[in-house]
């Protein structure tokens, strides 16, 4: 079999760190399970509230014997590792532990997670497969845009990098204007950040006057750490000629280096070696089978600093049943394109952003930022979108801009049966963001 997308100088098409990638499935199996079967004990050891939990339930490290034994575990949630703060559910000794990582609480406190060196290096082994599968060696120049520190973004794409033997170039988020000059002076030909986040540089790089095409070498996107749409990866590509990737991970996990796309485009391959994957119904926790969306749900099998056992990450997906042409044996899952806590109940109705981003995205003449306002009146909820125009199309010619107001509007009816207060707005208007972005602004509980 061939692999177009990967070449290397010693003239093997497949780079050594994805000859795991390859497993034939009994062994991952096997592989699977003794490393299950090695962190269930080790955390039963090391951390007490697992253990407390296995007991409630009756379970000991001795009863899991295959791999669906799984399900005899607890699960555990965000709320344990807030609870626990900062180190409860940690397993690793400070003498063991490499490098923290923390993660924003929605309620104030972070969590804490901690990486003895095996951790950091499976976490950089995961970000490199990603990488080798995108295409990218030792000849790119990496630009992490990724916020560096407590964040996981960063960190885990510049040892992706280095380790793939990558020049990299550690911008970190913001700075934007900066980021378009080095990106064209150095050559870049790869840039790691959130997609929102390119967003905004496709504006600098517009404002500088530079073409993606014409003026810089940059060939891959690598887009992770929010929700992004199909829709969006389109207009990214389309707009500036690169091929946008999308990199998956969580701080719990170990971070952006999880999961990533291949060149079919099936859905995400979870390096399932290391991370476990289930699919849960996040109301009756019941597993549920390969196709089904549910609950991601995941195990670390092979970390010691904070082992996570069935970690319901909140984010919904299905697993693949089909195999991946590519010859992975890796499980595929569909693109994470809809938190469970994103959810809005608007006029009694389930609407997810990334169902509005698609929506709206499907219009030609409309830019790719958007904003949600939710508000309430005494008797009513109030639902409006605001989008921008793009620059080509804006005008102050009043029929043209009501027309494609009408049609933003048809566009969003048709995918979520509501009628939102469409409002139009001129390019640059709306917020950006250097890292995640916050486009949902709901108003309604305030003062409630
Ligand atoms: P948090 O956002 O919870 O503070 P993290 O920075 O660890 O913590 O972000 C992890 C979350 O980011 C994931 O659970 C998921 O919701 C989201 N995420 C990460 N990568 C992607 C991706 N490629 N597509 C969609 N969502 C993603
Ligand atoms: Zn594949």
């Amino acid at each position: 079999m061939v692999y177009p997308s990967l070449s290397f100088d010693n003239g093997s098409p497949i780079h050594p760190v994805s000859a795991m990638d390859y497993l034939p499935v009994e062994s991952l199996r096997a592989l699977q399970l003794h490393r299950l079967k090695a962190t269930v004990l080790y955390a039963y050891e090391r951390v007490p509230l697992f253990r407390r939990r296995c007991e409630e339930l009756g379970v000991e490290p001795r009863h899991i014997k295959t791999l669906s034994d799984i399900r005899l575990l607890p699960f555990s949630k965000k709320i344990d590792l807030r609870d626990e703060y900062p180190l409860g559910l940690n397993g690793a000794s400070m003498l063991e532990t490499a490098r923290f990582h923390c993660s924003s609480g929605t309620t104030g406190k972070p969590i804490c997670i901690t990486n003895t060196p095996d951790d950091i290096a499976v976490w950089q082994n995961g970000a490199m497969r990603c990488l080798a599968m995108y295409g990218i060696n030792a000849s790119d120049v990496l630009q992490v845009s990724y916020g560096y520190g407590l964040f996981t973004g960063g960190l885990g794409l510049h040892y992706g990098g280095e380790g793939m033997g990558c020049a990299v170039l550690p911008t970190s988020g913001g700075n934007t204007e900066r980021q378009v000059m080095l990106m064209r002076d150095l050559g870049v030909t790869a840039i790691a950040c959130t997609p929102s986040y390119f967003l905004r540089i496709m504006d600098e790089a517009r404002k500088q006057g530079v073409d993606f095409r014409r003026d810089t070498k940059l060939r891959h996107g690598i887009f992770g750490a929010e929700p992004w749409t199909v829709e969006m990866r389109d207009n990214i590509e389309r707009e500036t000629g690169i091929v946008a990737h999308d990199i998956y991970g969580l701080t719990e996990i170990a971070g952006p280096g999880v999961a990533g796309d291949c060149e079919f485009r099936t859905g995400l391959h979870i390096w399932e070696d290391h991370f476990y994957p289930e699919i849960i119904d996040p109301e009756t926790l019941e597993p549920l089978p390969d196709g089904e969306v549910g609950e991601l749900v995941f195990t670390t099998i092979s970390r010691r600093g904070t082992p996570m056992i069935r970690y319901r990450t909140r984010d919904l997906t299905r697993l693949r049943t089909e195999k991946c042409p590519c010859g992975r044996t890796m499980r595929v899952m569909d693109r994470i394109s809809a938190r469970s806590d994103d959810m809005l109940i608007i006029h009694g109705v389930n609407v997810f952003p990334g169902q509005i981003e698609a929506g709206l995205l499907r219009v030609p003449s409309v830019a790719p930022h958007y904003q949600i306002v939710l508000s309430s009146t005494d008797t009513l909820d109030l639902f409006e979108i605001k989008v921008e125009v793009t620059q080509e199309a804006f005008t102050d010619n009043v029929g043209a801009m009501e027309n494609l107001r009408r049609k933003v509007l048809e566009a969003v009816k048709s995918i979520i049966g509501l009628t939102p207060r469409i409002t139009l707005v001129g390019p640059g208007t709306l917020p950006r963001s250097e890292g995640k972005i916050k486009r949902v602004i709901d108003n309604r509980r305030k003062g409630q």
